[in-house]
């Protein structure tokens, strides 16, 4: 039987009883955590995880949804039903002070890469810790590639300046109800951001990481140099360690980070 649902909202159940399971286990032991989840919808994941967090924050914006868990797990006071939109929700708001909390969901898939900025934002502001997310397999490998296969690019390279990623398993559309158009893969994503580690700030770094892989085809210096670097500026500060017809595309964090610090105007000096 196919269920209610409203395809705006990416609202695909999960039917896979072992896949509901894995999803919570990949949380580990959650006795003792807060965990926030992204669009419980009938509560596939939801009533798994009541019985084991303890506490559980749920954001829905489907009004009936909301309303249905609302009244499920009315007689279970860790678990709050929020009817919210997640983008629009302050996630410091469901942490109590100096707590971190973790996350799970089975995305809406039309907000994955809004969801997962947000999710990075809330990272490195050290509210929460954990994330274990289902997503479209493409948006998963290319949040998981390593540089220089087909699937990296400015996503894999955000994701990985703020957290550790975990490729855990893909399911089929059989999984769902209705079934998706799409496969789907689970990721588990440690925040840890690493701009201090290698010496960038996280504004201005970001900034450049979008310069950098503009446009796929073109070398990084090329893209650099439609961002406004002239030719001088790229060959005085070019690091050798980095081939000049390099793309964006097959370099690793630490060399795109020697590049940022090395292309940085120099700080001004005192007497200036
Ligand atoms: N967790 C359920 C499951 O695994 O069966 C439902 C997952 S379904 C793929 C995505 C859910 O996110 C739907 O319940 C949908 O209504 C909800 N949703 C869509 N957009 C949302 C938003 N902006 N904020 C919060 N929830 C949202």
């Amino acid at each position: 039987m196919q269920m209610k649902h409203k395809p705006k909202l990416g609202q695909n159940f999960l039917v896979d009883d072992a896949a509901r399971h894995a999803i919570v286990d990949a949380l580990g032991d959650i006795s003792k955590r807060t965990i926030i989840e992204i669009g419980p919808g009938h509560g596939a994941i939801t009533e798994i995880l009541a019985g084991r967090c303890h506490r559980l924050i749920a954001l829905e914006l489907d009004r009936g949804l909301a309303a249905e868990l609302n009244f499920r797990f009315r007689d279970q006071p860790q678990v709050q039903i929020i009817e919210a939109d997640v983008l629009k929700t302050d996630l410091r708001t469901l942490v109590s002070e100096g707590e971190t909390a973790d996350v799970i969901g089975n995305l809406p898939y039309y907000i994955t890469s809004d969801i997962l900025l947000q999710l990075f934002a809330a990272g490195s502001a050290g509210i929460i810790a954990r994330a274990v997310l289902m997503m479209q397999r493409e948006v998963a490998d290319r949040v998981s590639a390593a540089p220089g296969v087909r699937d990296y690019g400015l996503l894999s390279a955000t994701a990985q300046m703020n957290a550790q990623v975990d490729h855990l398993f893909t399911l089929p559309p059989s999984a769902f109800s209705p079934p998706p158009d799409v496969y789907s893969t689970v990721l588990r994503l440690h925040f840890q951001p690493r701009f201090a580690e290698l010496d960038v700030d996280p504004i201005g770094f970001n900034a450049f990481l979008k310069r950098c892989f503009a446009q796929k085809r073109k070398t990084l210096q090329n893209n650099l140099r439609v961002a406004g670097y002239t030719p001088q500026q790229l060959s005085a500060a070019w690091p050798e360690s980095i081939p000049p017809q390099a793309r964006a595309e097959s370099l690793g964090l630490e060399p795109m980070a020697v590049l940022y610090r090395a292309l940085l105007p120099p700080e001004p000096t005192r007497d200036s």
